[in-house]
């Protein structure tokens, strides 16, 4: 890997920098030459993952989101750290459906849905301590599909 291949970007807990992280980080991902299909999928998982630390990490508190992507082959590998309250238990906060703020409108899918856009999602997180989201996508893996 070299730099080329890397982007890390800091930015504050606010919804506006979501759609900012979103924009850059599919940006980022255009060297890759994904397909519509591919861009709308990494922005929502991006998304996702982005709106979970603002809202649970931070619980709309100030704080550092970190966006960590790098490129492997024709993978693409984002990282999205907080360092926020963390999850009491990532199994279960992974079901599609359970929401810890089902009284603020939230319908549980964020984890689901980043299951869904994307090839691989891992969870790190500790009481206290914030949480880290690994995700990871093969953009144009499949040129038998029509491409
Ligand atoms: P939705 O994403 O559909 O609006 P949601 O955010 O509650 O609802 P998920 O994104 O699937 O659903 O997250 C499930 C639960 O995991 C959350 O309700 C919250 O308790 C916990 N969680 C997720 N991300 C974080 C985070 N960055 N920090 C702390 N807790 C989190
Ligand atoms: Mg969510």
């Amino acid at each position: 890997m070299n730099n080329k291949e890397r982007l890390y970007l800091e930015i504050e807990s606010n919804s506006e920098n979501e759609s900012l992280a979103r924009v850059v980080v599919s940006a980022f991902a255009a060297r890759l030459d994904p397909t519509l299909e591919e861009i709308s999928d990494i922005k929502t998982a991006v998304s996702e993952a982005v709106t979970n630390s603002i809202i649970h990490g931070y619980e709309g508190k100030e704080g550092i989101i970190k966006i960590e992507c790098f490129i492997e082959e024709r993978q693409l590998v984002v990282q999205i750290t907080d360092t926020g309250v963390g999850i009491k238990d990532v199994g279960q906060a992974m079901k599609p459906l359970f929401t810890t703020k089902g009284d603020q409108e939230r319908s549980g899918m964020g984890f689901a849905f980043m299951e869904i856009f994307m090839d691989e999602l891992e969870v790190d997180s500790k009481i206290g301590m914030g949480t880290k989201i690994t995700m990871k996508k093969l953009i144009g893996g499949d040129y038998t599909n029509g491409r």
